[in-house]
């Protein structure tokens, strides 16, 4: 296989990283999947795909995000604290890079239609939006719970003609908005992509979203160079599906002193069904067609996720993370939803930037990391901005 990922840890051909990830689908979309990962790599090798990709990665998305020293906040906690500012992105976080590939790549293969499911709605608005853009038709299945829950994005993803679609059985939520997805996509493949909305599902799906977020972590390594002439000594992200961190992670793998957090959120605690800590409170086991990490009660049934951030609450997480556990290269660490709220004040009263509670599960970290350490320069990514956030914090945390 080609060396396409920047640090060159790539999963063999049968798409698993190590003991996990793999392509647990029903054998009738085996060669679609090939499909797909033969149009992936002829795409990346393209000029006019990647003439494309950049120009609106650039121009439309606002790229490259800067990385910002954190002044105030670096004096506080006695650290050089370095935010990689996709919050600056278009649509508000680092969604809209693998969104924007995952629409060209569908397009390319003559498809006229992507779809998702979504819970709270985030990985809707931004795929909603790169279909308006490049004019393909949008379907976004959100569970009933969630759309009464999500009003906003399901307003923005209305403006931008994407169909959202309820998903009325069982809780009503993300799992089964999955499942539904997963249906209709069975049905449909010829004319439709599954554009999945991080490092997860089937093989080549984590691959490719990795591929499309690996700008994270290229442009931050250089502009943290050019910036203090030296690299971090810790890097640090939150891990959902794990897009964000492996996007940011993948530039410095070589980088052997340089330490890498990712960050797990523990939610209300570390009870079954109180948090969404994957990695490590998971077990291995198989979910959306890919082996990984995974919580589950005695049984082995899969345990709803929760935290506070609703982008966080999977219940699995990317296979590649689950390899770097294994060869002990990034650590998996946690934050709780107090921490989180905390630094999502924290970040908005001493610098002005309001974090999305995604996000302010890897600023917490950081400042975790402050009660130890002290001197060292640490790089965090800010993967999204909290605007979604906010009514929600104000109507359960009040901190005035
Ligand atoms: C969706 C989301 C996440 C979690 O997804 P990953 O795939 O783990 O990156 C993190 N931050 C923000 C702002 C999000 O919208």
């Amino acid at each position: 296989m080609q060396q396409i990922i920047n640090n060159n840890i790539l999963p063999d051909e049968q798409g698993f990283f190590g003991a996990y990830g793999g392509q647990f689908i029903p054998d009738e979309l085996k060669e679609e999947f090939k499909r797909i990962e033969q149009a992936f790599y002829e795409a990346k090798d393209d000029d006019n795909f990647n003439r494309e990709l950049n120009y609106l990665l650039k121009n439309y998305t606002g790229r490259p995000s800067p990385v910002y020293y954190a002044k105030n906040l670096s004096e506080k906690y006695g650290n050089n604290i370095y935010l990689k500012r996709e919050d600056l992105n278009h649509t508000g976080a680092h969604k809209i890079n693998h969104c924007l590939g995952e629409v060209l790549l569908a397009k390319r293969m003559g498809k006229t239609k992507v779809i998702a499911e979504t819970g709270a709605g985030q990985h809707g608005v931004a795929l909603a939006t790169a279909a308006a853009l490049l004019g393909l038709e949008c379907d976004i299945f959100m569970g009933e719970v969630d759309i009464e829950k999500e009003k906003p994005n399901v307003n923005r993803m209305k403006i931008l003609n994407a169909n959202v679609i309820p998903v009325k059985s069982g809780s009503r939520t993300l799992k089964e908005a999955v499942d539904e997805a997963f249906i209709y996509y069975m049905d449909n493949y010829k004319d439709t992509l599954y554009a999945i909305g991080s490092v997860v599902g089937p093989h080549p799906f984590p691959m490719m979203v990795e591929y499309f977020q690996s700008i994270v972590g290229r442009e931050a390594r250089e502009q943290f160079m050019e910036q203090t002439d030296t690299l971090p000594d810790s890097i640090i992200a939150c891990v959902g599906g794990g897009s964000n961190s492996i996007g940011l992670f993948g530039a410095f793998l070589n980088d052997e002193d340089v330490e890498i957090y990712g960050v797990e959120p523990l939610g209300r605690g570390e009870k079954q069904g109180e948090n969404a800590a994957s990695m490590t409170y998971g077990k291995d086991g198989i979910l959306h067609g890919f082996k990984c990490k995974l919580l589950q009660d005695e049984k082995g049934n899969t345990l709803n996720a929760y935290s506070v951030a609703s982008g966080l609450d999977y219940p699995g997480v990317g296979p590649k993370h689950c390899y770097l556990n294994d060869i002990k290269r990034v650590k998996y660490v946690t934050a709780d939803d107090t921490e989180a709220i905390n630094a999502f004040y924290e970040l908005s009263r001493l610098e002005g930037i309001i974090p999305a509670l995604e996000s302010s599960h890897a600023v917490a970290y950081a400042i975790k990391l402050s009660k130890t350490q002290k001197n060292k320069n640490i790089l965090v990514n800010l993967s999204g901005r909290g605007d979604k956030d906010i009514d929600f914090v104000l109507n359960n945390y009040k901190k005035i």
